[in-house]
């Protein structure tokens, strides 16, 4: 089976005109969640990783297994009011106000090498947000890695300069 066909496109939602694509199949399966982890995997041939960061939340899913693979550590971005401890935050616009995601202030040391994952790249509001977070810590992001890309809302404009890589390309 190609990886896409493990995607199920429920149309409307969470709102009318979204075409939400869920993953939940992929992660079921157990030949296609060993399909996506390998080539995920294989994106980041012949870079050093020092950190995996995986975004709130279905960046959680193969983050922890990209990380564990790559002998790197796992960072949780997480949604505001989260992590226990010294933070470093980043807003972003959503479609109506803003949002933000954190990560502990000592998750990252100067010129940590660091891999973001996502499950989907759409406008890459969320995933510029993540980079310029990173940065600011004195961190260098790598490789934005996806599951899925929606090319057609151009979410690679966002992050020009960052190399990025997706599986599936709607
Ligand atoms: P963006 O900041 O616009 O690139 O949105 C990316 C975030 O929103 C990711 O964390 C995704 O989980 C989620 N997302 C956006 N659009 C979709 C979609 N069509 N289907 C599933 N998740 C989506």
């Amino acid at each position: 089976m190609n990886l896409r066909d493990y995607i199920t496109e429920v149309p409307n939602f969470p709102e009318k005109g979204v075409s939400f694509k869920d993953i939940t199949p992929l992660l079921e399966d157990p030949q296609g969640f060993a399909l996506a982890a390998d080539q995920l995997l294989d994106f980041t041939e012949g870079l050093h990783i020092d950190k995996v960061v995986g975004i709130e939340s279905r960046g959680f899913f193969f983050a922890p297994l990209l990380a564990h693979r790559l002998n790197a550590g796992f960072i949780p971005a997480r949604k505001p009011g989260k992590l226990p401890r010294k933070i470093h935050s980043q807003e972003y616009e959503l479609e109506y106000g803003t949002d933000a995601l954190e990560i502990h202030q000592a998750s990252i040391s100067e010129g940590d090498r660091v891999l973001i994952h996502d499950d989907v790249l759409a406008t890459g509001g969320t995933a510029r947000a993540m980079c310029d977070l990173i940065d600011n810590l004195g961190g260098v992001v790598v490789q934005c890695n996806f599951l899925i890309e929606l090319s057609f809302l151009n979410g690679r404009d966002k992050l020009e300069g960052v190399p990025l890589k997706s599986l599936i390309i709607y």
